[in-house]
């Protein structure tokens, strides 16, 4: 039954204002106007479509503050792991001279990808080689232990082509950097607890989400819409996807 009588408490009401401010900010953030390479492994091509054209999401599914501060949650994590390692002895890059991050374009810039860190060197116990591409990320327990479990390439598939793609794109610019297994890093947010897996490159992988960017790119300046990932708009996926109506409505 509806509460008409809800008045927000006080803890609800200072977070509205925050998020309120995170929407703003986001908002006001140069929209990007790239394919994203970290996004060429997501399930669905149409919807990659949708992200690449900046298409407006459906009316109420807008990213929530939960959301973004999850996000800035993640970053924060990763500057810990990125000191960890270095603490540990890891010879890590994380950003050029003038701050900006280490990345890649491809296709006149239409396909861009900004790395997490660059491995040179570590601690020689390890007989880890270099240099490395290292790529961290954070989950919530259940995640975690199913990329434990799994590994990288099964229990998240998009961090797994992520991860290709960007070892194939970075060999320009760091030579051997795909000749060497990445490191991948998770932290488990609630418990703190460090997954660390080294990722042969994959080449196949790699060329499957580079074709994968072409086509999505193509049909997109060609105005034209690649299938659906399902067949029903009741399909997990489409339940989550920003762009249900969109994307169903003109079905
Ligand atoms: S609603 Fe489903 S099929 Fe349509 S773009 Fe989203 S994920 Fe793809």
């Amino acid at each position: 039954m509806l509460d008409y009588n809800h008045r927000p408490k006080f803890h609800e009401q200072v977070t509205a204002v925050i998020d309120e401010a995170l929407a703003r900010e986001r908002t006001a953030q140069a929209p990007r106007l790239y394919l994203g390479a970290s996004r060429l492994g997501a399930a669905c091509e149409r919807a990659l479509q949708y992200e690449y054209a900046q298409a407006a999401v459906d009316p109420g599914r807008e990213l929530p503050g939960r959301v973004l501060r999850v996000f800035e949650v993640g970053h924060a994590l990763e500057e810990l792991a990125i000191r960890w390692l270095r603490l540990a002895g890891f010879d890590l890059y994380t950003r050029k001279a003038n701050d900006e991050q280490f990345g890649f374009a491809a296709a006149g810039g239409r396909i861009q990808g900004h790395v997490d860190g660059i491995l040179a060197n570590g601690p020689a116990s390890l007989e880890l080689a270099y240099p490395a591409l290292w790529e961290c990320k954070t989950m919530n327990d259940k995640s975690w232990r199913e990329t434990v479990k799994h590994g990288v390439a099964r229990a998240k598939p998009i961090y797994a082509a992520q991860i290709a793609v960007y070892q194939a794109y970075m060999e320009a610019h760091v030579p051997g950097i795909s000749r060497h297994p990445a490191l991948f890093t998770a932290i488990n947010k609630d418990t703190q607890e460090l997954w660390f897996e080294l990722v042969p490159f994959d080449g196949g992988l790699a060329q499957r989400m580079s074709d994968r960017a072409v086509r999505v790119i193509t049909a997109t300046e060609a105005g034209e819409l690649l299938p659906r990932h399902a067949t029903t708009p009741t399909h997990v996926t489409c339940k989550s996807c920003p762009w249900q109506d969109r994307c169903w409505g003109s079905a």
